[in-house]
């Protein structure tokens, strides 16, 4: 009696969370593994989702050049149309778009008649550089939330990059460059993928940045032009151009270029804070976020219908507790290890 009651509460679980990352017992792979494995199925290129050392990469199509710009060139992987159906060990498996960066994925399972999607890193808002994200229907949804407390929400009809591109103008206007801290990939991208139809001069980019451009160009996807800072010649200086940099440009020595004049901003969603005072000691703020906010993680939990939500980055647990409110059973990600036998049975 007792044994029935358990297992109609517990459900099986498709995906466990083990030291290598969300592991697939019927399928024998991974999703995202934080080290070396056979079969590692990658959401996208951003770091702490790609890591060397695997045997065999599975990515979406579009995320290739990235992922082999990322983790070298000889890795072997096979590219994914979004939508088609791969299989292993019995597990049907395909990716969906995540709206994230260009070819990041949600991952779709099927089992023994259950559906599990793991989200991956995911956003809602438009991007012109990334494919948009598409609601998946299932049983349990593996979701992240980065930004898992309700302060952050931020406008969804900001035009950023003529917000962006006016800050340029009025500095250019003052002689003084610009300087855009924004992540080389992904969100370097995103910013002169909205520019693009406003820039008319070339957006001086960081080296680390300028192969992943070309990978997102030979996807079609229209940026504004750039030149790479490793074109400039030695003791060049530049005033009021648009630099899109990694944070650790300034204390470099390649930081000389400004000649000291140059105004700071910094491209992402913690800005969102900014609203509240907060800057993070930069001249400007941009909103811009490659992952859900609050609203958007609500909304998208809802939109998948499923019944059981597992929560990844769940910061304190705010997320959790309101899906609770909403009836669902939601739980944070480390429940994802198999408590009773019943949950094992599945397989
Ligand atoms: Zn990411
Ligand atoms: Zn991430």
């Amino acid at each position: 009696m007792l044994r029935a009651k358990l297992s109609a509460k517990v459900s099986p679980l498709m995906l466990e969370l083990t030291p290598k990352g969300l592991y697939c017992r019927a399928g024998n792979f991974y999703i995202d593994p934080s080290g070396a494995v056979d079969h590692a199925v990658v959401t996208h290129a951003h770091s702490d989702h790609a890591r060397r050392g695997s045997r065999q990469y599975y990515c979406a199509t579009s995320g290739v050049s990235l992922l082999k710009t990322r983790l070298g060139k000889n890795i072997t992987v096979r590219g994914l149309a979004f939508g088609e159906v791969l299989r292993l060990g019995g597990v049907e498996i395909s990716l969906h778009p995540a709206g994230h960066i260009l070819g990041s994925a949600q991952v779709r399972l099927e089992y023994a008649g259950q559906v599990w999607v793991a989200s991956g890193d995911y956003k809602r808002d438009p991007d012109p550089t990334c494919e948009p994200f598409e609601s998946v229907k299932c049983d349990v949804f593996v979701t992240e939330a980065t930004f898992g407390t309700p302060g952050y929400a931020w406008k969804k009809d900001a035009d950023l990059g003529k917000q962006i591109h006016t800050w340029w103008n009025t500095n250019a206007a003052r002689g003084v460059n610009s300087v855009l801290f924004a992540y080389s990939l992904g969100k370097a991208q995103r910013v002169l993928g909205v520019l693009h139809p406003h820039a008319t001069k070339e957006v001086y980019c960081h080296p680390a940045a300028t192969a992943l451009n070309d990978c997102y160009r030979a996807q079609g996807i229209n940026l504004a032009s750039t030149r790479c800072l490793s074109t400039l010649r030695v003791g060049e200086s530049l005033r009021g151009e648009l630099l899109l940099v990694p944070q650790s440009f300034l204390r470099s020595d390649q930081g000389q270029v400004l000649g000291g004049r140059y105004e700071t901003a910094f491209a992402s969603g913690w800005m969102a804070k900014g609203s509240h005072g907060f800057r993070g000691g930069y001249d400007r703020g941009f909103v811009m976020s490659d992952h859900a906010d609050w609203n958007d993680l609500v909304r998208t939990v809802i939109e998948t219908g499923a019944k059981t939500v597992y929560v990844q980055h769940r910061g304190n647990g705010a997320l959790v507790k309101h899906l609770r409110t909403l009836g669902l059973q939601a739980f944070p990600d480390t429940e994802l290890t198999p408590k009773q036998p019943d949950q094992l049975a599945f397989f």
